[in-house]
């Protein structure tokens, strides 16, 4: 049976992500041109600058609410515990999407379009100047002890550096109007939530600090996308994560 899913409207989240400390998102090894170092970072393929995945900030973001919400984890995701049901209202399944494990039940589609986000302008340009013998990044020696054989074992990590600015972009779709009002407070408590935890690898070794610094919230609805009228259309001018919360109730009653 297929869920209906009307697009009522779509809102869209725009501002910046700021890394307050270096940040780490593994790329594989063998995607690496640069020899010598153990673990690199994701790049784009053409133009080499590193970026954010949109899919590693939304699945932090969706761990970071299933703890919160005290969701099971009942399913495995690539070795990764998550919490995945085919309940339609489930707060975390209809917001982040889920596939039911084994093949029964209901796919439920994610509500919301992650993009990746790319540095912006002025970073890439900063980064540019930078001569650590990478490019755009840096690298960190990092000392793991193996617990068994106490043997130590040196890596060199490649990060983007502390200052790094990328540009964020969420889009949420509307299917449901009496449930707005919650999925985005449960996404932008999500994005406090990962302020004070951490982005990518290393958390626990300092890496990944982030700071959103959101710009707008724009909120399209169903009939802008067929008579591109300003009166199903409206933006609010945002600052922070804190005052994105405090307009959803404007937003939701839009
Ligand atoms: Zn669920």
């Amino acid at each position: 049976m297929q869920i209906e899913r009307p697009i009522l409207g779509k809102v869209i989240i725009e501002g910046n992500m700021r890394c307050l400390t270096g940040l780490h998102i593994g790329a594989r090894r063998e995607a690496m041109k640069i020899g010598g170092i153990d673990l690199p970072v994701v790049r784009d393929p053409i133009t080499e600058f590193p970026y954010v995945p949109g899919s590693s900030l939304k699945g932090k973001m969706r761990s970071l609410l299933e703890r919160r919400l005290g969701k099971e984890f009942n399913a495995n995701v690539g070795g990764v515990r998550i919490h995945s049901c085919t309940e339609k209202n489930c707060e975390i399944c209809r917001l982040f999407g889920s596939t039911p494990m084994g093949g029964e039940g209901e796919n439920i589609p994610s509500r919301l379009a992650v993009r990746d986000l790319p540095l912006t302008e002025d970073s890439k340009e900063k980064l540019s100047e930078i001569e650590t013998g990478l490019l755009y990044t840096e690298w960190k020696f990092e000392n793991a002890i193996d617990r068994v054989t106490s043997a130590a074992n040196p890596r060199q990590i490649e990060r983007v550096p502390a200052g790094s600015v990328f540009q964020l972009e969420i889009v949420y779709t509307v299917e449901n109007e009496a449930q707005l009002k919650e999925d985005l407070g449960n996404l932008l408590s999500a994005m406090r939530l990962l302020e004070d935890d951490y982005l990518g690898g290393h958390g626990s070794r300092g890496y990944g600090k982030v700071k959103f610094e959101l710009s707008k919230i724009e909120y399209r609805k169903g009939e802008w996308y067929l008579t591109s009228k300003d009166e199903h259309r409206k933006e609010w001018k945002v600052s922070s994560i804190d005052e994105a919360i405090s307009k959803i109730q404007e937003i939701a009653g839009f």
